[in-house]
């Protein structure tokens, strides 16, 4: 454990509700890094950096979601458990789910009404965000197209705003 990785996320979080602080994202895969924690390379485009205050057992359990869609579409969550003078516990798969039940089915949940958009190569890989992932990207990729996780081949992040039901 390198320092205090409970209190070192606590004074982070704490800025940020109290809006002195606001890209944050960074900053938490700065503290993960630290700990040893890298975001998946090869296995999927990381997408969302989350972080929720569990319920029980009481409020000093802290939780960072690395959210992630796979090279086949779908999304997964790797979450990062913390309290207070422990280690960070990793949690892949449904692992969360036994640690914080309440934290069940968030797991493969894909993000309410996403948004779909299609690579420019021959296979038209599919491509999902929210809204606000979307706007995200957008400030990554300021020239408005990103390379598909999939063929390379750019996609636009303009057109196919549609839906999936
Ligand atoms: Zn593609």
């Amino acid at each position: 454990m390198v320092g205090n990785p409970y209190e070192e996320l606590k004074a982070i979080s704490d800025a940020v509700y109290a809006g002195e602080r606001t890209a944050w994202g960074q900053d938490v895969l700065a503290l993960l890094g630290r700990n040893g924690i890298r975001p998946r390379g090869d296995d999927g485009t990381l997408h969302k950096v989350t972080f929720s205050v569990a319920k029980e057992p009481d409020m000093d359990t802290l939780v960072v979601g690395l959210r992630y869609q796979k090279r086949d579409g779908s999304f997964t969550e790797d979450t990062f458990v913390f309290q207070p003078g422990k280690e960070i516990v990793k949690c892949y798969g449904t692992k969360i789910e036994r640690l914080l039940p309440e934290y069940k089915g968030t797991h493969k949940a894909p993000p309410t009404n996403p948004i779909v958009l299609h690579c420019l190569g021959p296979d038209n890989h599919k491509y999902e965000l929210t809204a606000g992932d979307l706007a995200d990207t957008k400030r990554k990729y300021p020239q408005g197209q990103m390379p598909c996780p999939v063929c390379g081949r750019p996609i636009p992040l303009q057109p196919l705003l549609r839906k999936v039901e």
